[in-house]
């Protein structure tokens, strides 16, 4: 391929790139992203290359060499791409070719020619072949040569891991045409489809992985988003889950076969048990029971055993807890309340677990809507969003020539000026000194910006103030009142812990404005009876604003300016 296709000539995909999972999807005629199916029929395709005397496996037959040739098969690679050895943390690999340090990169030794001769792989490399064989797949299904790609990538990469994918990419025939981040793709994914509203919201992107978990908060104003908080943890994520399976299937095996070895302690017998512990997991994710079934799992034992979901959720909750407390993390380091989350994005293979869901829709208040297969039926699949959200950004953007597109390193996320505060509007009749602050528009809104409203004026019309103020979000907690006993005693006051949980009325909590400073003021005269007034607001790049209020289908408009 030549160094860059001219637009003309470009064939894009979107592509996700996980450290467990690989996804590839593409935009039909009509705008819609679909993910490809490789030749396995496999849409969620392991990152896992697997080689058998010169002979290179991928994906699903990849991962199953794990049992048997654990050693020439290379896993869990991605973060590594970018990064010097001593930064790295190769836990994920104990089961899989080995990470070492090689000049200034990570490399695998594995046997991957022919004569079975031992050489030296970096990651770049390894890299490399994963994704040309991405390409292959992707260039098969759609009959054409693919040469281009947006690619996903955590919103904490750095821009020598950017470096590293950019480069390794290249050097299997893809351009990349922009990286974009994976909360950032699965926010594009939902707003992409034809039934959304584009509506001022903060979102909450909780991208739930295999060896990590990534939570985005983000503020979407106008089409625009900006990402408020980060978190990111590397101790939950889909493989703690397996891991409990693990565990539990393990003790099974011992107390039916007490000569048969813990099937932990050998590296063959526990990459069996992880490979089923995690298919269990993924059918838990659908049904209410599940099998685990391996053949000779240790010793020559065979193992059967099944686990319903009820079992599964009560060794798992420690796990569940942490995903919930991660999220909540990530809302109060962006200086929110869960009252402010209009949405949760469920995104990442974990997020198919029933569970999760739900635990977090208990942990936010009823106004915040759960994006997952399990708690809404419009949701799309989180294994997908990704993949999808990037193959959409391609299609927008694959007709821009390379420089322009190289002009915004950071699509799709602003890094304009915010207003730190909501801009509002309090409507006064005459003979009322306080009125209800109306939000026109939220903090954190990138500026320029403007908004217009229809407010109702209070029923008489006459003459009425609309005063533009600044407002601050509070969070107004109103405690339940005290029930009284039988025994006399406020049920609040008692003692037994356990039975004040249950019978404890939840508190209150709304989501409110205090008003703080009056911005403008205009004196709309001599309005009829239930009048309404239409508002609009400009705030410049500069922050001045201006705007003008008017009685709908009235002639006379009032308008102001002022400089924040
Ligand atoms: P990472 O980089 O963190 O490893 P990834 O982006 O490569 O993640 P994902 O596909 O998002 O990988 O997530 C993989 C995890 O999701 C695995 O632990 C997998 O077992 C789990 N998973 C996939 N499908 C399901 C399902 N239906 N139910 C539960 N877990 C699932």
């Amino acid at each position: 391929m030549s160094e860059e296709e001219s637009p003309a000539e470009r064939v894009a995909i979107g592509i996700s790139f996980g450290n467990s999972y690989s996804s590839i999807a593409y935009t039909s005629g009509e705008g819609k992203a679909e993910v490809i199916a490789n030749e396995e029929g496999d849409r969620q395709i392991p990152s896992i290359l697997s080689y058998v005397t010169g002979e290179e496996f991928q994906g699903t037959q990849a991962k199953a060499q794990l049992v048997r040739n654990a050693k020439n098969t290379v896993a869990y690679f991605r973060d590594f791409l970018g990064q010097d050895f001593k930064s790295i943390d190769p836990t994920p690999c104990h089961n899989s070719a080995h990470p070492l340090q090689h000049e200034s990169t990570v490399a695998f030794k594995i046997k991957d020619k022919e004569d079975d001769t031992e050489s030296t792989v970096t990651v770049s490399e390894i890299t490399t072949r994963h994704l040309r064989k991405l390409k292959n797949s992707a260039s098969d299904y759609l009959g054409k040569n693919v040469n281009a790609a947006v690619i996903t990538v955590p919103t904490n990469f750095s821009d020598a891991q950017k470096e590293a994918l950019s480069k390794a990419a290249k050097d299997a025939g893809i351009e990349v045409l922009q990286f974009i981040n994976e909360p950032v793709a699965a926010v594009l994914a939902y707003d992409a489809r034809p039934e959304a509203k584009l509506a001022d919201k903060n979102i909450v992107v909780a991208d739930l992985g295999g060896i990590r978990s990534d939570v985005a908060v983000i503020a979407s104003r106008g089409g625009m988003y900006s990402i408020l908080a980060t978190a990111h943890d590397y101790d939950v994520g889909g493989a703690q889950l397996d891991q409990v399976l693990m565990d539990y299937f393990a003790k099974e095996f011992l107390k039916k076969w007490k000569n048969g070895g813990d099937p932990r302690s050998d590296d063959r017998a526990s990459a069996k048990l992880k490979l089923e512990s995690e298919a269990v997991k993924k059918a838990l994710s659908i049904g209410s029971s599940a099998n685990f079934s391996v053949e000779s799992l240790s010793k020559g034992f065979d193992f059967t055993c099944s686990i319903n979901r009820m079992r599964y959720e009560t060794i798992s909750a420690k796990v569940f807890a942490a995903f919930t407390r991660l999220v909540l993390n990530a809302v109060e380091k962006a200086q929110l309340d869960p009252l402010d989350i209009s949405e949760i994005i469920l995104a990442g293979g974990t997020a198919h677990t029933p569970r999760i869901a739900s635990s977090l829709a208990s942990a936010f208040p009823g106004s915040t809507t759960v994006l997952a297969p399990s708690t809404s039926p419009t949701a799309i699949n989180p294994s997908e969003l990704a993949a999808r959200g990037a193959a959409i950004q391609a299609s927008l953007i694959q007709e821009f020539e390379t420089e322009d597109i190289e002009q915004s390193t950071h699509p799709m996320v602003t890094v304009t000026p915010h207003l730190a505060r909501a801009i509002g509007v309090l409507c006064i009749s005459s003979d009322e000194s306080t009125g209800v602050f109306r939000h026109l528009v939220e903090a954190e809104t990138p500026v320029p910006v403007r908004r217009t409203a229809i407010i109702a004026t209070p029923r008489e019309g006459g003459d009425v103030l609309v005063k533009i103020c600044e407002g601050i979000r509070v969070i107004k907690v109103t405690k339940p009142e005290p029930k009284a006993k039988a025994n006399g005693k406020a049920e609040n006051d008692s003692d037994d812990d356990e039975d004040s949980d249950e019978s404890d009325e939840e508190e209150l909590r709304e989501k409110t404005y205090k008003v703080e400073n009056v911005l403008a003021e205009a004196a709309l005269k001599g309005l009829s009876k239930g009048a309404k007034v239409e508002l609009q607001i400009n705030v410049a790049a500069d922050l001045s604003c201006t705007f003008f209020a008017r009685e709908v289908g009235g002639k006379v408009a009032v308008r102001g300016a002022w400089k924040a």
